[in-house]
């Protein structure tokens, strides 16, 4: 008897981070047009795409805009930690994982609160780098150099040994302090466990430290990073059995999923 529509091989789950992975901002267009193609293939396939990215849902939204993408994402991961589903219409937030992250959140900035005077000082007698506190974080930094983010976010390191469950989540210049347990790799454990599926069934795709904790064979069966990707988020993807790109950007994305359609 012939086999009958035999599942596609390939991720149900497709998870990209955004600037620098799949956006190139200095590239005309910033995301390259076989992407759509390739992604809107895979889609009526009936894969799921999520964008994973730092920034928020503003900020993504106009990035998305300007790249004038046919394609649309069908989940968002924001501020590396925040739900959203496309509902048809718009992004809607999936409300007990982003409250139960926000309560998180409050608790453990309510503790780090008193120390950010301190912080701020240390980083001001050292560093031209800009402090400030956002919606997500009581302490965010823009460094002047990627070399003063890393030397800030080292002492920042040895404060959140001090405090259980704090971390500090750095993205080149920028940085912010988070709570270990909402990171890019458990927002998209959730979106997985959410539709059903286990990391056999994801792909995921990033350049930068922030993506480092999806970055593992526990989180996606398929690990990509591109030639642009930093240092350690090579050696981390080469260590899990992933691939570490020869191409750059969103070529090296569209490279990977190209396969699951041969
Ligand atoms: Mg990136």
């Amino acid at each position: 008897m012939r086999p009958v529509h035999p599942p596609a091989p390939g991720p149900l789950l497709i998870a990209t981070d955004f600037d620098g992975t799949l956006f190139a901002e200095f590239e005309d267009p910033p995301v390259p047009p076989a992407f759509e193609e390739t992604l809107a293939a895979l889609q009526a396939r009936g894969a799921r795409w999520v964008i994973n990215t730092g920034r928020d849902l503003p900020g993504l939204l106009e990035a998305l805009a300007r790249a004038r993408l046919r394609v649309q994402p069908d989940y968002l991961v924001l501020v590396e930690r925040e739900l959203y589903r496309h509902d048809g219409v718009r992004y809607v937030p999936l409300e007990d994982w982003n409250r139960r992250c926000a309560e998180t959140h409050a608790a453990l900035f309510a503790r780090v609160q008193p120390d950010v005077p301190r912080l701020t000082a240390w980083v001001n007698a050292r560093f031209s780098a800009m402090v400030y506190a956002d919606a997500w974080s009581p302490f965010c930094l823009v460094a002047g150099r990627a070399e003063d983010a890393e030397a800030i976010c080292r002492h920042l390191e040895a404060y959140c040994r001090e405090v259980p469950g704090l971390t500090v989540v750095r993205n080149d210049v920028y940085a912010r302090f988070s709570h270990v347990d909402f990171s890019k790799g458990t927002a998209l454990a959730e979106l997985t466990r959410r539709a059903g599926l286990t990391a056999e069934s994801v792909f995921a795709a990033g350049d930068h430290l922030n993506d480092l904790p999806m970055l593992r064979r526990t989180v996606a069966r398929w690990l990509v990073c591109p030639a642009n990707a930093v240092p350690e988020v090579q050696e981390q993807v080469r260590r899990e059995g992933g691939e570490v790109s020869q191409l750059r950007h969103g070529h090296a994305v569209v490279a990977a999923l190209r396969r699951f359609l041969e």
